[in-house]
């Protein structure tokens, strides 16, 4: 153990004295990471037979449902992570769940 090292045991190292580590200096970068890519399934919008209720949208935990001037659009598959919660909330059948394609 270094001199320095063994001093500042025998001083009682304080939390001001500890170098800064891991600093998070802005919230959620989630926008930056494609989160998508870790889908093992894929829900496949079937417009046909949407009928714009917006049910889905707050249950998706990864607000990967575009909602744009009151009507929703196809996933946003950079970040849908394929939970299947969509698939299952949705009244009409307009969203079913296939297998992911790599
Ligand atoms: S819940 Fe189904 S019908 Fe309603 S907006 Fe979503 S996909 Fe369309
Ligand atoms: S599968 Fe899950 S993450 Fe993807 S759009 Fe549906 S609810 Fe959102």
């Amino acid at each position: 153990m270094s001199r320095i090292r063994t001093e500042m045991i025998d001083e009682k190292i304080t939390w001001q004295d500890i170098t800064t580590g891991a600093e998070i200096d802005e919230p959620a970068t989630s926008l930056l990471i494609n989160t998508g890519e870790w889908r093992v399934m894929r829900p496949r919008f079937l417009e046909d037979k949407c009928k714009q209720c917006l049910l889905c949208v707050p249950f998706c935990p990864d607000s990967s449902i575009p909602v744009k001037e009151g009507r929703r659009s196809d996933f946003d598959f950079d970040h849908c992570k394929g939970c299947g919660i969509c698939v299952k909330v949705c009244p009409f059948d307009a969203i079913d769940f296939v297998k992911e394609e790599k």
